[in-house]
């Protein structure tokens, strides 16, 4: 007869023999100006200086601009190239 407890145990084991890097290393943050340790918690991901909080709106701008200009090139460039290639392009 299988004594099932037995067999939970051993796959148990075989589990915990896994090293979890993820849970362990992520305890604390960095804030993405000046890379100073900041609180895990902290969202958006930078420190209270009034200095790094101006950045990161800055930053916020310019990457919402940056989606913007990546639209309008796809527009005015890649799409009319991708359509060429279709056979849409007049030729
Ligand atoms: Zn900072």
């Amino acid at each position: 007869m299988v004594d099932a407890n037995a067999v939970k145990e051993r796959t148990a084991k075989k589990g915990a023999g896994r090293p979890r890097a993820s849970s362990n290393v992520a305890s604390h943050k960095h804030c993405k100006i000046c890379s100073i340790n900041i609180d895990v918690k902290s969202d958006p991901r930078i420190c209270k200086s009034a200095d790094c909080i101006a950045k990161n709106e800055k930053n916020q701008k310019n990457d919402k601009m940056m989606r913007i200009m990546f639209f309008v090139f796809f527009a005015a460039v890649v799409a009319p190239i991708f359509l060429s290639l279709l056979g849409y392009g007049g030729g």
